[in-house]
């Protein structure tokens, strides 16, 4: 009960300051002008700009120096002029939380401030039914493009969105932040689902992090080591490609990275050791298994890292061979190939692995699951 009224009490301060600060703000002029900030407008621009006076810049101390040149790009900007067209009050973001507040004070001389930014939260629970064009739908329905866009990152491996169409649904609950009745800064959604022919894909926020309904989290694989540091890339990834030994067209499962012998080579991810030792035209070579069906092959290694065999586990980024030129090769490279259930796929290709959380996060993730699932699941 206690808890609750103290809630109670935080937000109605809220409110008490989010209105007197609008409220102060459209007292002195009804006519509050919105300026986007451009791509390359400065500070010392803008004064200049509005003959505001220029020390207002050179009198800011390093750290206040240093925050006027940070500030965000397209962010709007209040102005209000008085009645003789000079410039009263203005409200610069320099990001989500700081602003920049020069106002005339009753001696008549221009101050400026680098103060928080009041704004207001609320959160919101939306179901959208999509009708024509996804993106469209959800803006239609929330007023929001950034949601859209951001919905439409966070489900980018599970849905194509060219193949969503009329009868699927989208679920979202989201923060929406709103300075002076616009909404403005980022969109954290807390949780979502879209739902394509009847199939729901789910998304969890916890820790800065996206889970699944089962505490599962993606991780792409393209954006974590590459094998090796290299010079150039003699060969990439080609279903035919003239060979320079065998001199015929031959199909090229991998993409080969030049350096010199020696060059050390890492595990691109985690996984177990399932080959070290020789493979025909591959020469020297070291295969790792990884989650979700995936393998990868170093080929052509002039060594192994000790200790290295079958069946031993590796961590993404652990050492496990050195460059060389065995097998079939015209110079020291490492040929890189991953496997895909049975299949070489192109290795420069987005490849996205499904991972377990461990058992402690796993707890926490389900838990935040439990308190959001339901709310989306009883969306009509
Ligand atoms: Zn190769």
């Amino acid at each position: 009960m206690k808890e609750h009224l103290v809630k109670l009490a935080k937000f109605l301060l809220l409110i008490i300051i989010v209105t007197s600060n609008l409220y102060s703000f459209a007292l002195k002029d009804n006519s509050v002008e919105t300026v986007a900030w451009n791509n390359g407008k400065t500070l010392l621009g803008f004064l200049e700009a509005n003959t505001l006076p220029l020390k207002l810049y050179y009198e800011l101390d390093d750290e206040a120096k240093k925050f006027a040149s940070q500030i965000m790009e397209g962010a709007t900007t209040y102005i209000t002029k008085d009645s003789e067209g000079d410039i009263y009050q203005a409200l610069i973001p320099i990001n989500e939380e700081l602003q920049i507040h020069i106002s005339k004070n009753c001696a008549g001389a221009y101050i400026l401030r680098i103060e928080p930014i009041k704004y207001k939260t609320e959160k919101k629970t939306v179901l959208i039914k999509l009708n024509s064009v996804f993106s469209k739908d959800i803006v239609d329905k929330t007023k929001n493009p950034p949601l859209a866009f951001k919905l439409q990152h966070l489900f980018k491996h599970d849905i194509n969105f060219k193949h969503l169409k009329k009868g699927d649904k989208v679920g979202v609950i989201y923060i929406e932040k709103t300075r002076m009745n616009k909404r403005f800064g980022s969109q954290k959604i807390l949780a979502a689902f879209i739902e394509h022919r009847g199939r729901r894909k789910y998304k969890f926020l916890y820790n800065e992090r996206y889970y699944d309904q089962k505490a599962k989290v993606e991780r792409e694989v393209s954006s974590f080591v590459r094998p090796c540091k290299f010079r150039r890339i003699s060969s990439t990834f080609s279903k035919k490609r003239w060979h320079p030994i065998l001199k015929r067209y031959r199909a090229h499962h991998g993409i080969d990275y030049a350096n010199r012998t020696g060059t050390p080579i890492y595990a691109t991810y985690s996984g177990k050791v399932t080959f070290v030792g020789q493979k025909g035209g591959y020469g020297k070579s070291f295969v790792i298994r990884h989650p979700n069906g995936y393998q990868s092959l170093y080929a052509h290694l002039h060594s192994y890292s000790k200790g290295m065999k079958r069946g031993k586990r590796v961590k993404r980024g652990q050492l496990i061979a050195k460059m060389g030129s065995t097998g079939l090769s015209t110079g020291p490279h490492l040929h890189f190939g991953i496997k895909y259930r049975g299949r070489w796929i192109n290795p420069a290709r987005k490849i996205v692995i499904v991972e377990n959380s461990g058992a402690k996060l796993r707890k926490k993730i389900l838990k935040n699951v439990r308190r959001y699932k339901p709310v989306l699941d009883k969306l009509k």
